[in-house]
């Protein structure tokens, strides 16, 4: 059958006349999703809170030939999320991809997080990203098609060696949401999958990672022998969006370099 399947990626442009949205997209993994779904054809919402950012990337995407437009977005707030959403499809007629990227990761020891670290983790990377698939789901569903992407990561699966056990909870909330939606959405035409990183070379794994020191012995601790680039990611995802993964629900992709392997 043409467009399903391993035709799918023979096709140029496959994703022409699709309309995406991409929370976090002003940088890092976001924008490189951004970016290659804008090279395959689809016109990109670049969400994202940092508004300014998020305009220079869709800057970059239109002057490389693509379609973009920037929207803001505050994950942490339900209304935020759902009028971005809700927003976008209505400007455009249909949302036929939603990558659910945006995240924050509240970094300490277990014994020091306070009530508030653990609600302003769970809001962004739980609530923000449950409520923006249930937003797709609601005019994905009708349209009987669509693909949502959760960006998960290897903390969704194993301890992170940084003490980080409210963000690694968080994590473990988004593979089991992709897991639950994956199952649910399917008979409707509507698929949901997620995409684990390993350690990724973005300003979030920077806030660690602060050398090159210590970018070079994280390196060098992965079967892959170098960090993930946002690259690495944006391809998994690409993939998922396409038609070419239209029998594929509810996986999560592990894109970690070997990491978890260990
Ligand atoms: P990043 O910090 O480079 O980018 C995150 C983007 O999300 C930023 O543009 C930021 O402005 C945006 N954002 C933050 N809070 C927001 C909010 N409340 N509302 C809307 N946008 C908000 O991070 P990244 O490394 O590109 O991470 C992207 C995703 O990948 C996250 O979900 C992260 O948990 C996940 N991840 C990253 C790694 C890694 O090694 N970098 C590994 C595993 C998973």
């Amino acid at each position: 059958m043409s467009g399903i399947g391993a035709a799918a990626l023979r096709k140029p442009g496959v994703l022409a006349g699709q309309v995406a949205l991409v929370t976090g997209a002003a940088g890092g993994i976001g924008a490189a999703c951004a970016e290659l779904l804008a090279e395959q054809g689809a016109f990109v919402v670049v969400a994202d809170i940092a508004a300014e950012a998020a305009a220079r990337t869709a800057e970059r995407i239109a002057a490389d030939g693509g379609a973009a437009e920037a929207a803001c977005l505050d994950m942490a707030e339900v209304a935020s999320v759902r009028a971005a959403v809700q927003g976008a499809a209505g400007r455009h007629g249909r949302l036929d991809i939603l990558v659910n990227n945006a995240g924050i990761a509240v970094a300490k020891p277990l014994l020091e997080y306070t009530p508030q670290d653990w609600e302003r983790q769970m809001a962004v990377n739980v609530t923000g990203t449950f409520f923006a698939l249930q937003a797709a789901a609601r005019i994905m569903v009708p349209q009987g098609t669509g693909r949502i992407v959760n960006v998960v990561s290897t903390a969704g699966f194993v301890s992170s060696s940084t003490p980080e056990a409210a963000y690694d909870v968080s994590k473990g909330a988004v593979r089991q949401l992709t897991v639950s939606a994956g199952a649910e959405l399917a008979p409707y035409g509507v698929n949901v999958n997620g995409v684990a990183p390993g350690t990724i070379a973005t300003p979030l794994t920077d806030q660690v990672l602060d050398t090159p020191q210590k970018r070079a012995r994280a390196g060098e601790k992965i079967p892959r022998r170098r960090l993930g680039r946002p690259d690495d990611i944006a391809g998994a995802v690409a993939y998922l969006a396409s038609p070419a993964a239209d029998y594929v629900c509810g996986h999560v992709l592990v894109v970690d370099g070997g990491w978890l392997l260990y």
